[in-house]
């Protein structure tokens, strides 16, 4: 993967940088910008709303740091073209021909997939959709998109900060390793369960008590008791989204043990 993003960006990796609006403008002037599409498939639209919430950057994004080449309302094309880069925002509903063709389409045409939201990487709360609506009744599983398609990274979030998502971008262009390894880390995560959290996040004295697991968890199996999230293992269907949503998977107890040696 790290072979890949520095051929792909022609460079090699640099220390984090955060994604001022200064930053953002030196990164534009000085780099080539990557062709970048957004396929958008079941979910709220939360991530790309919240993409749009980096306002002081956003036209610079768009514009001058980016060529958006794919995307609902983002591009005016009809055939998908190849893409350097490729959002994919929200879980995949195997009932519906046209997204499944459409994530295939873009695995094949762009140089590296990122699972944008959790929906995307987990399939969070799109997993729990059982169809019978009016407007789609035969629509009935939802998967995350790494259950068709290999993903090279995932973006955590429900939605994900804008901050995070211009760090991405920033990241990504600067072939920024360190701030991209948890992240495609995670990528291959969709299948965790409420007791990875308590071992490789709790049990390692990980866990800071902010009860965002508790919150995300769509089946209330986590509850907060004493500052530490508790399961109930009954309610628990694996569907991942405490864990990758826990802001201390990023950095679990062995990749912190890998990083100092131990
Ligand atoms: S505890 Fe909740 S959020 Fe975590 S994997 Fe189980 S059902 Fe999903
Ligand atoms: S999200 Fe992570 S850090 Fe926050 S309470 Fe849950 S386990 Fe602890």
């Amino acid at each position: 993967m790290l072979a890949k993003i520095k051929q792909f960006l022609g460079m090699e990796a640099k220390p984090k940088e955060l994604a001022s609006k200064e930053e953002v403008e030196k990164v534009a002037e000085e780099k080539a910008k990557p062709r970048i599409g957004y396929v958008h498939l079941s979910g709220c639209t939360g991530d790309i709303m919240s993409l749009s919430e980096n306002y002081d950057i956003l036209a610079e994004l768009l514009t001058n740091m980016v060529e958006i080449v794919y995307g609902q309302t983002l591009a005016d094309v009809w055939e998908m073209p190849e893409m350097d880069l490729v959002l994919v925002e929200g879980s995949v509903c195997l009932q519906d021909e046209h997204s499944v063709k459409e994530l295939m389409e873009a695995r094949e045409k762009a140089g590296l997939l990122v699972a944008f939201g959790s929906c995307a990487a987990t399939g969070c709360f799109t997993r729990y959709s059982r169809g019978g609506q009016q407007a789609q009744p035969n629509h009935e599983s939802f998967v995350p998109v790494g259950d068709l398609v290999k993903v090279d990274c995932a973006v955590p979030g429900c939605p994900p900060s804008p901050e995070i998502i211009a760090k991405v971008v920033v990241a990504v262009i600067n072939g920024d390793m360190d701030y991209l390894q948890p992240m495609i880390d995670l990528a291959g995560y969709t299948e965790a369960g409420g007791s990875d959290l308590q071992y490789k996040i709790v049990n390692q004295a990980l866990c800071i008590g902010c009860g965002t697991c508790a919150m995300a968890c769509q089946t209330r199996a986590l509850s907060m008791t004493n500052g530490r999230p508790e399961l109930n293992e009954d309610r628990c269907v694996k569907c991942g989204v405490c864990y990758i949503q826990c802001p201390r998977s990023w950095w679990p107890a062995d990749r912190i043990n890998k990083d100092l040696g131990l």
